[in-house]
């Protein structure tokens, strides 16, 4: 870690992209189609733009985000090729969509007669993929009536490019995974050849395979046990070392309360970063030991104790790129919730450093 830059002054994070390029090589195997880089919520705060280029230079040839908006950053990025959406399309969105060479989803007819109207009144061709929906009950076109849905969206002028469904239970219950799996099969057989199917999420590729794939949290490493690793680091160095007195009381509510002679660090990295108080309850020094955190852990400062006095120019692991306890997944365990929730809340302010 150099002095290149103010960025890596105090808090920030590392994105590893040849580990990312190893999980993207082992996902790609691993499917028989074509993978689609799930790069929404900033690439599950990853960074969308930097991922996009990345994975496109490396062959991707779709990428998918969520909204109009963060569709919008990666073209103004100069990211050119294929974005698909993945929020089914409101009819309100359908212009902006146009103008930006977007591909959206439908799961309604009012949202398809918009997009065919808006394509109408600027000259454009719209496209979209079609949403059937086979368990999941939030958006889609029933699965039963997929091909009248089809049928009214083409005869719109709405060239249909794909059609996929979301499974709701992947890596939690296999039995429904086979019931959409099945009536999505059926969806296939009724529609024909001659659509682009895209079927399975992280879970469903790993545990099963699969054809057409989308892959948001196996593309991040955040799963453990199949060979995939974390890309992603976040490392901080200490804005003050000091050591404590008996008695010393550290942080809001007082609730460390020193025996004396401990060395304490001060980190520039709290909750607003994304730190899920209560959960982050230690962090790796310089030689990779574990420094547990000392008292609360605050909106923007972190104190942690360290068997001895450290420069200010010393780096550490705050977030680490493994399944251990300072790994994402540890925090999300120990706060009762998912590494994709703990994964997004990762601040915007934290500067991404990718190498
Ligand atoms: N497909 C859709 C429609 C999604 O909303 C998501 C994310 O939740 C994914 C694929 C990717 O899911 P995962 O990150 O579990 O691979």
């Amino acid at each position: 870690h150099g002095r290149s830059s103010y960025l890596e002054a105090r808090a920030w994070i590392e994105v590893d992209l040849k580990a990312l390029e190893a999980n993207w090589l082992l996902l790609k195997a691993k499917a028989r189609g074509e993978v689609i880089p799930v790069l929404k919520a900033e690439a599950y705060g990853h960074g969308a733009l930097p991922l996009a280029r990345f994975l496109f230079q490396k062959g991707a040839r779709w990428v998918a985000v969520a909204t109009v908006s963060e569709g919008r950053t990666l073209r103004e990025g100069g990211v050119d090729g294929e974005i698909l959406l993945l929020g089914s399309l409101h009819p309100l969105e359908a212009e902006e969509v146009l103008r930006l060479n977007l591909l959206p989803t439908l799961s309604t007819l009012e949202a398809a007669q918009a997009l065919a109207g808006r394509a109408r009144a600027l000259g454009l061709t719209p496209r979209a993929h079609l949403k059937v929906d086979t368990g999941m009950n939030r958006v889609g076109f029933p699965w039963e009536k997929a091909k009248d849905a089809l049928l009214a969206v083409e005869a719109l002028g709405i060239r249909v490019e794909g059609v996929y469904t979301h499974l709701a239970t992947a890596g939690e219950d296999e039995a429904f995974v086979e019931v959409q799996r099945s009536r999505f099969q059926r969806v296939r057989e009724a529609l024909g050849e001659g659509y682009f199917y895209h079927l399975e999420n992280s879970y469903g590729l790993l545990l099963h395979g699969g054809e057409n794939v989308r892959v948001g949290l196996a593309l991040y490493g955040l799963i453990p046990g199949f060979s995939l690793k974390p890309i992603l680091r976040l490392l901080a160095r200490p804005t003050l070392v000091k050591q404590l007195g008996p008695g010393d009381r550290v942080g809001y509510g007082g609730e460390y309360v020193a025996r004396g002679g401990e060395w304490l660090l001060t980190l520039p990295v709290g909750y607003a970063d994304g730190l899920p108080r209560g959960a982050v309850r230690f962090v790796k020094g310089p030689e990779g030991d574990l420094y547990p955190v000392a008292g609360r852990i605050s909106m923007d400062q972190t104190t942690v104790l360290s068997p001895g006095p450290l420069s200010l120019e010393a780096v550490l692991e705050v977030l680490s790129p493994d399944f251990g306890p300072t790994g994402l997944c540890a925090w999300a365990e120990a706060r009762g919730t998912i590494p994709y929730e703990v994964a997004v809340h990762l601040s915007r302010r934290l500067p991404r450093v990718y190498r």
